[in-house]
């Protein structure tokens, strides 16, 4: 299921990379050892109260003149407006209102989104700086006083942000699915776009009005509707140049989280880069289905073994993905453009399956014979049952006796005994260990 999306906004050193990790800090990580862009703190999974939300810290590098600040702030603010549910913004209250924030604050009210103004590093509450009150000159509602570092008011900000989702956020269009299309620039993903939205005319004009879908284009092909997300974003370019980069992510990371199957798009001559490993790192913790899509493969000189090759470098390089499909294409010379929507659908199929109980037990009890569970001081783990209690992507409960006995490397064992049992291509899975009382 896709979470709603909040997006921090605010200057350079308000405190967003306090909150973000504040907020996030809370959450048991994954075991798993991903390449996922959360180390840089851009994206985050958080949860309040049993809702769960996708947290963006929009937040660009250290800016160095005073126009290089607006203009990221800008960037910030359009990203957070096209992809957000609910836009946090953030204003030092030590400093008082300064010219970016009213920039901004002009912004951000006429979007309409729900905008919560948040006054950071008041560490003492009962002695509101005399100037906190010119923040309700920005008209974007009632400030919230807040110190990230001490964590203050933080459950009245939490409050307020999960009861500000839109009805219907996270909620699953049952009947379409949701495709983005993500890589670096230049290597055909408004090419791909085009053909697939060019020759399935039964709506090319993209749906307006909706709070979060502005920009996305539905289409249908061999009777299924897809909506192709985010198109717009990954055209525009931000200003800055260095900034060009981490804003590029921090777009296709929202159309990830909101997607069902996100395209990886690979250059065939480049191969896969740093970029392309943090996208797909983010698409595998998310739990989205993936396709790597290898495009231009008319450039590409073809031995017999190319393509070949080529797969066991996507394996060596998505080494934490190795369930991806991969598709090798020339959108050019429309070579096998159209498989890239059959592998999007029977990885969305893959991705929605439910397997039986009976058959998920006697395997787990086939694979625990086949290699011993892991013990430790005498103690050997136990599974006594499993049962897949979610979809999109599965999700499986292993009621087992000690949560520590379960080893990264033997649910790496186990999730690989389940997939080559059940199929489960092009999506991650997720595991969940509850101890037996
Ligand atoms: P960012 O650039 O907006 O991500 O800001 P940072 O999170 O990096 O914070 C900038 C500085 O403000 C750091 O030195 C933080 O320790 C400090 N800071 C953040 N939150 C608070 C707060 O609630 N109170 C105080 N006094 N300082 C804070
Ligand atoms: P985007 O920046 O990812 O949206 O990439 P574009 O779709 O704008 O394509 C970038 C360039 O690559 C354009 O000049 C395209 O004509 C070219 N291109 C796209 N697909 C192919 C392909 O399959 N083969 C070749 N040779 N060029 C391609």
């Amino acid at each position: 299921m896709s979470k709603p999306i909040v997006a921090v906004v605010g200057r350079p050193n308000v405190g967003k990379s306090t909150f973000f990790n504040k907020v996030v800090g809370r959450r048991v990580s994954i075991v798993e050892d991903t390449p996922g862009v959360t180390r840089d703190r851009i994206y985050a999974e958080a949860e309040w109260n049993g809702i769960y939300f996708a947290l963006i810290d929009t937040g660009g590098i250290e800016p160095d003149s005073e126009d290089v600040i607006l203009s990221q702030m800008r960037e910030q603010a359009q990203i957070a407006m096209d992809m957000a549910d609910v836009i946090l913004f953030m204003v030092d209250g030590r400093d008082g209102m300064t010219h970016a924030d009213q920039e901004v604050g002009n912004m951000l009210r006429r979007t309409g989104k729900k905008v919560i103004l948040l006054v950071n590093k008041i560490d003492n509450p009962r002695n509101l700086p005399a100037d906190f009150y010119d923040f309700y000159e920005l008209g974007i509602g009632e400030p919230i006083a807040i110190s990230a570092a001490n964590m203050l008011n933080f459950g009245d900000v939490l409050d307020e942000i999960v009861e500000s989702f839109p009805d219907g956020a996270g909620d699953d269009d049952e009947d379409s699915i949701k495709v983005a299309v993500i890589g670096k620039p230049n290597v055909g993903k408004s090419s791909l776009i085009n053909v697939l939205l060019g020759e399935n005319r039964v709506i090319v004009s993209p749906i307006a009005g909706t709070t979060r879908d502005s920009i996305d284009s539905p289409f249908a092909w061999g009777g299924d509707e897809y909506i192709l997300i985010d198109t717009a974003g990954i055209r525009r370019k931000s200003k800055v140049n260095e900034d060009i980069e981490r804003y590029s992510v921090i777009r296709a990371i929202a159309a990830i989280e909101r997607c069902d199957v996100c395209l990886l798009m690979i250059d065939a001559e480049e191969g896969i880069t740093d970029q392309d490993k943090k996208i797909a790192g983010v698409a595998h913790e998310a739990g989205k289905g993936i396709v790597v899509v290898v495009n231009k493969w008319d450039l590409i000189a073809k031995e017999t073994n190319t393509m070949r090759d080529f797969k066991r470098e996507i394996e060596a390089e998505l080494q934490f993905m190795s369930y991806a499909p991969s598709v090798f294409i020339s959108v050019k010379d429309k070579q096998r453009v159209f498989d890239v929507i059959k592998m999007t659908k029977y990885v969305a199929e893959k991705r929605a399956m439910r397997v039986p109980t009976g058959q998920l037990n006697s395997l787990i009890t086939d694979a625990t014979m086949m290699k011993q569970p892991p013990s430790d001081k005498g103690k050997r783990l136990k599974i006594y049952y499993v049962a897949q209690i979610g979809v999109k992507p599965p999700l499986f409960s292993f009621q087992i006796n000690k949560r520590d006995l379960m080893h990264f490397s033997y649910a790496r064992y186990l999730e690989n005994k389940i997939r080559e049992g059940f199929g489960f291509e092009g999506t991650s899975i997720k595991f969940v260990f509850r101890e037996k009382g």
